[in-house]
């Protein structure tokens, strides 16, 4: 039995904090607790939503805030995975729910070349990590194990999968990126991007 009244409570507690129109570090701070709340027990995710795929990370929306203030994704890693370079344009805060993930942080340099910035973070289940233009925004994530299916939830300030943001190639050299979302079992109204 999945207890989905800790999701309901993290939705309904994260809303009752956007309402107060906090700063971002506030967000941070203060959702990222939330976040750590959600993920410290694992009994509430769907099967549905914890479904890898042999060919590429799964991204299953969860909830999209209704004025698109928010939105929480389940990313589901099969052995191996990783993303490409990219950026978000707005916060983020990523917990791991099983398994560990891996990311390396970017940092563009004045010709506007990109370089790994500083080592690896290794997240392990239960640990929530935070990004925003505003504190680091480009990253490489990949699961840490190749033998095994990690999964971590993410929150964003936006319905992410309609945000039109960027992959980077090595050199640095952006393409535009909406990610859309992995679900096909429900309707699914937030996979177009606001011009
Ligand atoms: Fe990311």
């Amino acid at each position: 039995m999945h207890n989905f009244a800790r999701l309901r409570d993290f939705l309904e507690g994260f809303g009752a904090l956007l309402d107060e129109a906090p700063p971002e570090p506030a967000i941070h701070a203060r959702g990222g607790r939330l976040l750590g709340e959600l993920i410290a027990v694992d009994d509430w995710l769907p099967a549905a939503y914890a479904q890898p795929d042999p060919d590429r990370y799964q991204q299953y929306l969860l909830h999209a805030d209704s004025r698109q203030r928010f939105s929480l994704v389940s990313f589901v890693w099969g052995p191996g995975q990783q993303t490409p370079i990219h950026d978000h344009t707005v916060w983020g805060l990523i917990g791991v729910l099983r398994g560990a993930e891996l990311s390396q942080p970017y940092i563009r340099d004045a010709e506007g070349c990109l370089h790994e910035d500083g080592p690896v973070h290794r997240l392990e289940a239960g640990t929530v990590e935070a990004v925003s233009p505003s504190i680091g925004d480009i990253h490489r994530v990949r699961n840490a194990f190749d033998d095994q299916v990690s999964i971590s939830v993410h929150l964003y300030g936006a319905n992410i999968g309609g945000v039109k943001r960027s992959t980077y190639d090595p050199d640095g050299r952006p393409k535009t990126f909406i990610s859309g979302y992995s679900n096909d079992t429900l309707p699914n109204i937030w996979n177009i991007s606001r011009e």
